[in-house]
């Protein structure tokens, strides 16, 4: 079908299929025809590139990724888009709908059985409400996966994409350059979407890294990680110690041994000094205290 993105032709199918947004399932749909083009550009759809996306909504940008890549799989949770997708998408031979929960389906599995061994890169205008758990569920497994690029909130944007020792920085951004490195693409305004939501958005893409980008046992990382995060303007000392339930002499004997200040903040922290704390307390073997 043509002219996907024109807000007329969307509006057309959507009353014509009787489909309501549900704003649980963060459905705002893509109506600037110039935003999906970029993505699929610069989230490397190309030939020979398989493209994974999650929540396809009436497949703007799932029709664009077609056009560029060998193969598209889109995972879709609402069953009420599959007729909608299968008339707007009806000219399209190299697109594969899932109906799935992507915190639910099996990924590795999926990619293996869809994509047999190609070349595949993750592309989204993700659903707000899952934005952080469906990136860390990306990244946590280790897929086969070059790239991830996403639309989320600009906030959200901000957080992902910031620098260790910045006052943006929090758990999760120190999380997803352990596994990828960030980048900020481009802003999207609100009325770019159908229906406008409250906030702006931005498309950032993480390069997936070869192997992670420090040498520390991931587990211990992300308990150092939780934990000197855990309450902010608290010092690292009382955030590790309240963090992972141990005596504050026994966190401060854990930064010393790491070479790191007890007296900084958890932001002004580089990803090595988490990865030289998480080492020590994977050596001196802290149990879990819940
Ligand atoms: N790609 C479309 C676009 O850009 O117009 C739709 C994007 S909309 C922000 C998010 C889409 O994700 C919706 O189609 C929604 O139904 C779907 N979705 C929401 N939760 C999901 C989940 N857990 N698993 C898979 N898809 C989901």
């Amino acid at each position: 079908m043509e002219h996907l993105s024109n807000i007329g032709v969307i509006r057309d199918v959507l009353s014509r299929h009787g489909f309501t947004f549900s704003k649980a399932l963060g459905q705002n749909f893509l109506v600037n025809p110039a935003v999906c083009p970029r993505m699929a550009e610069q989230g490397g759809a190309g030939p020979g590139v398989g493209m994974l996306e999650i929540g396809a909504g009436i497949g703007v940008l799932t029709a664009e990724l077609a056009q560029r890549a060998d193969k598209v799989v889109c995972i879709e949770i609402d069953d009420r888009l599959l007729p909608v997708l299968d008339e707007t998408l009806a000219g399209y031979d190299n697109i594969e709908i899932v109906h799935a929960d992507v915190m639910q389906v099996d990924l590795p599995a999926l990619i293996a059985e869809k994509f047999m061994g190609m070349e595949v890169a993750v592309c989204a205008n993700l659903p707000y409400y899952i934005t952080s758990p469906v990136i860390m569920r990306l990244l946590e497994q280790r897929l086969p996966i070059r790239s991830i690029t996403v639309m989320v909130q600009k906030e959200a944007a901000q957080r992902l994409c910031a620098r260790p020792g910045t006052r943006e920085v929090g758990a999760v951004s120190i999380a997803v350059r352990y596994y990828s490195e960030p980048k900020l693409l481009f802003q999207v305004s609100r009325g770019s979407f159908l229906p406008a939501p409250d906030v702006d958005s931005a498309v950032i893409r993480l390069d997936v890294l070869p192997k992670p980008a420090v040498d520390a046992p991931p587990e211990a990382f992300f308990r150092v990680v939780r934990a000197a995060f855990s309450m902010r303007r608290k010092t690292l000392l009382n955030c590790l110690s309240g963090g992972l339930g141990i005596p504050k002499a026994e966190a401060e004997h854990l930064l010393k041994e790491a070479g790191v200040p007890s007296n900084v903040r958890a932001e002004q922290l580089q990803i090595e000094q988490f990865a030289s704390i998480a080492c020590r307390l994977s050596h001196a073997g802290l149990p879990e205290r819940t």
